[in-house]
């Protein structure tokens, strides 16, 4: 499952699901390449979900289309080599944002495990009494530093980002990250769908403009919980992966999450499910029929 190498194009970097080309005639421009690769319990799984890449692709566009009176995107064109038609886009290469901007609608995760601890989130306070998967009053900024690869992303305050990027910079962040979400929320909710959180990132063109980058809004960087079966008071259902989630911990994979083994391969039933569940969230949430 390594990056394919593309004639034209140079391999610069492969992330836990996504594979970045730098084009030989242009150094302005990226290749951002969704594989079929999914993580789960922070491994890479070695089974891929077949389609995941290009659900993924298709849904990340439909997002940026949804959102373009709010900010600009960095996408040029679909128009990619055949190898990987639909699960990449050709994009502005962009001097990005050190922060990645996390919005919250719902209390779960590592804003949970805060709350707990100290009340607040990323130093904002919540009233007494929530719990896994309560949603909040409204939704909050919840930024965190841009870990290196390997390194696990920390949760910052508001006066981090502003010292980090400057005071403007970090307010247009924070007002762009709680507009996405709050029109993504909105959609996604009359669509049988809660977005419980996602975390967006932003990139300056050359004369300044902030660009919003990366995927958008895909179950890779957002929780989506299926509306229906939410409950505060315990962990919710994970629209896309509850079924590999599942697998994983029950007998059947014989897998210890908390031992040094990587998980096993999945088994073909867990692979349909879960790619038949990718492509009804992207079905429910545009109303188009996967291609
Ligand atoms: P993870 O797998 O945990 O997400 P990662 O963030 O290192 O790890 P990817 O998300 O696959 O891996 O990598 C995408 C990289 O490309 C990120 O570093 C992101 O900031 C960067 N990126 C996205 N859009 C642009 C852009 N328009 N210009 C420059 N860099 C971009
Ligand atoms: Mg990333």
């Amino acid at each position: 499952m390594s990056a394919p190498s593309l004639p034209g194009y140079r391999h610069i970097y492969s992330g836990k699901v996504r594979d970045l080309y730098q084009p030989d005639e242009r150094d302005d421009r990226l290749l951002l390449v969704a594989s079929d690769r999914i993580s789960a319990f922070d491994h890479v799984l070695r089974t891929p979900i077949p389609d995941k890449g290009r659900v993924l692709t298709a849904m990340s566009q439909w997002w940026f289309e949804q959102l373009t009176d709010l900010v600009p995107n960095h996408v040029v064109s679909t128009d990619v080599p055949a190898a990987v038609a639909g699960q990449a886009v050709l994009v502005e290469r962009l001097d990005m944002v050190m922060v990645e901007c996390v919005a919250r609608g719902y209390l779960t995760g590592s804003g949970l495990a805060e709350y707990r601890q100290a009340g607040s989130v990323c130093g904002i306070p919540l009233p007494d009494g929530l719990v896994d998967g309560s949603r909040l009053p409204e939704p909050i900024f919840t930024p965190t530093t841009k870990a290196p690869m390997g390194e696990h992303d920390e949760s910052v305050d508001f006066g981090y980002v502003e010292k980090a990027v400057g005071p403007e910079l970090a307010a247009t962040l924070r007002r762009l990250t709680l507009e996405v979400y709050a029109r993504g929320e909105s959609i996604a909710r009359e669509r049988g769908i809660v977005l419980a959180d996602t975390k967006v990132e932003f990139g300056m063109r050359p004369d300044g403009t902030v660009v919003l980058a990366d995927e958008v809004l895909t179950p890779d960087s957002s929780r989506f919980w299926p509306l229906s079966e939410w409950e505060p008071g315990r962990a919710q259902h994970s629209f896309d992966k509850q079924f590999v989630r599942d697998w994983l911990t029950s007998p059947a994979s014989g897998w210890d999450r908390s031992g040094d083994e990587p998980p096993p391969p999945l088994p073909d039933e867990v692979v349909e499910r879960t790619r038949a569940r990718y492509i009804d969230a992207y079905e429910r949430l545009t109303g188009l029929t996967f291609p």
